[in-house]
């Protein structure tokens, strides 16, 4: 009797889906095989005839990795489990132009397991529910076929350890703490707290800063340059704005107003101007 192992593979063969099948496992798994470094610079593209076409995002990590060739064919050969790759052809170019490949394998991934599913009776019950209202007979059934789906989802997704969002009941990866939708609302608050914090004390450091609001030093950077820019442009457009200027050059050289002396007022202001003067020759 043949065991289940060996008739998978037969039965893909025979649907013709057995190489599509090869190709998305090796690019899926890429990570895993090849390690993160590996990965950061490269992806496994395409599978023909037992030649596998590898991006890598730079000449000097095409040599590094012909170099290592062997190994990286014995370790994916192994991970598949038959001598499927003979060879592989390293080849440099844009990692971007292969990240939709690599969503579209893990869409196909994901919906592949969320028709293995198998929903309860309850489930299913709860489907039809609500659609109970429903008079078009059509639509009734395609709603009620994505809220299955949907309900597929949320299993395969609570499968794979996902939680709900501390914030809302979407649920999001493990490792985030809340959904994509909350996650950037958290980040526009937390913006317009520290602007609201840098225009009142200009001079916080960044560390000093995480004792009002914890950001990351990209935020903080962000959040200076904006206001600096802004103050900037108001002082070009009118060199009496005192007080922007100011502001400015506390936010800029992380001064105290009682450390800003003339000289420092005259530099900065001559510096903002000059800069206006590349921009506006002739004024
Ligand atoms: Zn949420």
């Amino acid at each position: 009797m043949k065991r289940a192992g060996d008739v998978l593979p037969i039965t893909l063969s025979y649907l013709g889906i057995k190489k599509k099948y090869e190709e998305q496992s090796v690019a899926l798994h890429w990570r895993e095989i090849a390690g993160d470094e590996i990965y950061a610079h490269s992806r496994a593209v395409s599978l023909n005839r037992g030649t596998l076409l590898v991006a890598v995002d730079n000449s000097v990590w095409c040599h590094h990795l012909s170099i290592s060739k062997e190994d990286i064919m014995h370790k994916l050969n192994s991970h598949i489990g038959e001598k499927l790759i003979t060879d592989i052809r390293f080849k440099a170019g844009n990692l971007k132009d292969y990240q939709n490949y690599e969503n579209d394998v893990e869409e196909l991934e994901l919906q592949q397991k969320v028709r293995l599913v198998k929903l309860s009776l309850q489930e299913r019950e709860e489907a039809e529910q609500k659609t109970q209202g429903l008079k078009n007979q059509n639509l009734k059934q395609k709603i009620t076929k994505i809220i299955k789906k949907d309900i597929a989802l949320r299993k395969v997704r609570l499968a794979e350890q996902w939680k709900k969002c501390q914030n809302c009941s979407v649920l999001c990866p493990p490792e985030d703490m809340l959904c994509p939708a909350c996650s950037l609302q958290a980040k526009k608050e937390r913006i317009n707290q520290i602007r609201k914090i840098m225009l009142e004390v200009p001079w916080l450091t960044y560390d000093e800063m995480q004792g009002f609001v914890e950001c990351s030093k990209g935020e903080y950077i962000g959040c200076k340059q904006d206001l600096q820019e802004s103050f900037a442009s108001e002082v070009r457009k009118n060199p009496e704005a005192n007080m922007q200027l100011m502001s400015y050059i506390m936010l800029k050289q992380g001064l105290k107003p009682d450390q800003i002396t003339d000289d420092i007022v005259e530099y900065s202001l001559h510096s903002l101007r000059r800069k206006k003067y590349v921009f506006t020759p002739g004024s």
